[in-house]
């Protein structure tokens, strides 16, 4: 209960903050072999512990009575590939999405926390919704990235609990928002490159 209780609490978080709309997005948390997951087709900022879905590692159902997201095959991977994670938060956050559209990372050499905490946000390659080819190129990303963007997509975060996942994301689509509004005032001043490595080993 306490886990499904967390994902009540961010997926209200995430509605409220506008990171959400009313279909899209989905966080789970891995409970040793089970996966609980938000269900398709619910508005996050509307859900209740009763609606959020259980299902083993493959994807089949084990507890709910609603839909599973069809893009669960991204959190599975995600916790197949790493056993260190155990939280994976997805959304078509606004600033974030506006990346992923234009296939374009998140870099900077302006931003300090932005490159000491995370570096870069790189992009993975598109893949058609509800297909595996949506999560196909994330092998070769999440060794190296907690955050990643999907290409013409959305934002996707892993963390060790669904709070760190979470907070990735929500420092990411901080960081995005603040890069794109710096480019209505003329671009960034970027640091100099001894001070960029300076950030990076930190
Ligand atoms: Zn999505």
């Amino acid at each position: 209960m306490k886990y499904k209780k967390q994902i009540i609490e961010i997926a209200k978080i995430m509605y409220s903050k506008g990171m959400v709309n009313a279909f899209e997005g989905n966080i789970s948390i891995r409970d040793e072999e089970k996966i609980i997951i938000t269900p398709s087709q619910i508005c996050k900022g509307f859900l209740d512990v009763n609606m959020l879905m259980t299902i083993d590692r493959k994807g089949n159902i084990l507890e709910g009575s609603h839909k599973i997201s069809s893009e669960t095959g991204l959190h599975l991977e995600a916790y197949a590939l790493k056993d260190d994670i155990r939280a994976v938060v997805h959304a078509h956050s606004p600033y974030a999405t506006a990346y992923a559209i234009a296939n374009k990372p998140i870099e900077t050499k302006a931003y300090p926390e932005m490159i000491a905490l995370f570096k870069k946000v790189p992009v993975i390659k598109y893949g058609t919704p509800s297909t595996e080819e949506v999560y196909s190129d994330l092998k070769n990303y999440i060794n190296e990235y907690n955050v990643l963007l999907l290409e013409n997509h959305g934002i996707v975060a892993f963390g060790k609990d669904l709070y760190e996942a979470y907070f990735r994301l929500e420092s990411i689509e901080s960081i995005a928002k603040v890069l794109l509004l710096n480019q209505l005032i003329g671009g960034p001043s970027d640091l100099p490159d001894e001070e960029v490595k300076k950030l990076l080993a930190w």
